[in-house]
């Protein structure tokens, strides 16, 4: 059974192959940032109600994201995500392009298994989540209850190389502005209190501190307002700061260590300093291996081979989701492995032959994954038990 309804599936997102390829294309030629994803919203959104989907633009009022069903109330309800972002000048540099077809990829060849002759009840959601860098898109939705009636949720990530479980760690952004006062450089620069001085002692001072961290600790920012002119000593400067380590009680740790760099510096240059965290932090992500072994297994079937990866590899708002219900978020290679994701270089190998072809083969093993749980229930059932385990532990 089983079998049937994945070649199914299979023959389904083969079938469409050029058109979710074309739509990969499409979003990396219109790189939009985050929450601004419209011309991506609305042509997922099309794709999926042209496919027999019933689609809800603008999911929960939030103008970019998203909700995709096939299938009723029936159970289980499994949910492809899509992510659909880009970055700031370097465009699809973390390949959001090939996420958002994995996701509708994935979804038409579920939908075509759950109507299949003899197929076992079960619905399928895909789910546009947008602004997954660094502004939350999916904490957002949680907030809003977007997965309460979703029992397991998929995606996957383009990266240099295949890794089943990479390691992704908990965060926490920080917005750093520091008051001084302005006076004529030249002039008279005593009567001025010199905010990038703060700027350039706080970040010193984390440069200095990350010798005592331990190696999987992640800290780095960026002064994204450092001054007007030379000639005017600058009364406001703003940092931005990431903090990221392998679970929140390492980053809560950290936080108190970070922020005392940024008081010191206020304090040493006579500034005043407001510290704010504007944007959601994001939780590590907690694998189901339930789940994982299930798209292993599809996908090794597919062809794809892994290799072990250690080291830790960024942030994802999908370990909030992770943290809810069951999840899996596996990476696939694109690129020779040379290219790093966040580089203009991955930016380009995110629009290739290779990159489409190896997008499709993980759309396969989710949809492939989805036939499993759809037809074996107590897997369903086995995941949601580790799930409770873990988050209990
Ligand atoms: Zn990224
Ligand atoms: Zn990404």
């Amino acid at each position: 059974m089983a079998a049937e309804l994945k070649r199914v599936a299979i023959q389904e997102i083969e079938k469409h192959s050029q058109e979710l390829n074309k739509v990969g294309e499409d979003i990396w030629k219109n790189p939009e940032l985050g929450f601004e994803e419209i011309k991506a919203h609305d042509l997922l959104t099309n794709f999926l109600k042209k496919n027999g989907f019933n689609v809800e633009k603008s999911f929960l009022g939030i103008k970019t994201a998203f909700r995709a069903t096939f299938g009723h109330d029936a159970k289980p309800n499994i949910c492809v995500i899509c992510e659909y972002d880009a970055l700031p000048v370097i465009g699809h540099a973390c390949g959001h392009n090939l996420i958002a077809e994995t996701g509708i990829a994935a979804g038409l060849g579920i939908k075509a298994a759950l109507e299949a002759n003899g197929a076992p009840k079960g619905k399928v959601t895909v789910m546009g989540t947008p602004g997954e860098e660094g502004l939350g898109g999916k904490v957002k939705l949680i907030e809003k209850d977007a997965f309460k009636d979703i029992d397991i949720a998929m995606m996957v990530h383009p990266c240099p190389y295949n890794v089943l479980e990479p390691v992704f760690l908990a965060n926490a952004k920080f917005k750093v502005t520091f008051h001084g006062k302005e006076a004529h450089a030249a002039a008279a620069p005593w009567e001025g209190i010199n905010a990038l001085d703060a700027a350039v002692l706080a970040y010193s001072s984390i440069s200095v501190l990350r010798q005592q961290l331990k190696p999987t600790v992640r800290i780095h920012g960026i002064i994204s307002e450092g001054g007007i002119k030379p000639n005017i000593i600058p009364a406001k400067t703003v940092m931005e700061y990431f903090v990221r380590a392998l679970t929140r009680e390492d980053v809560n740790e950290l936080k108190p260590k970070v922020i005392s760099c940024f008081e010191a510096a206020a304090k040493a240059t006579g500034c005043t300093v407001d510290i704010d965290q504007p944007y959601p932090s994001y939780e590590n992500m907690l694998y189901n291996e339930i789940v994982s072994n299930l798209y292993k297994t599809n996908s090794e079937q597919c062809g794809v081979k892994y290799v072990e990866l250690t080291k830790p590899v960024a942030s994802t708002d999908m370990g909030n989701v992770s943290h809810l219900i069951p999840a899996i978020h596996p990476v696939y290679q694109v690129g020779d492995g040379t290219q790093l994701n966040h580089t203009r270089e991955f930016a380009s190998v995110t629009n290739t032959p290779v990159a489409y072809q190896n997008t499709l083969i993980a759309a396969k093993a989710l949809a492939m994954t989805a036939v499993d749980l759809y037809v074996t229930p107590k897997l369903v059932k086995q995941a949601k038990e580790e799930f409770s385990k873990k988050v209990a532990s």
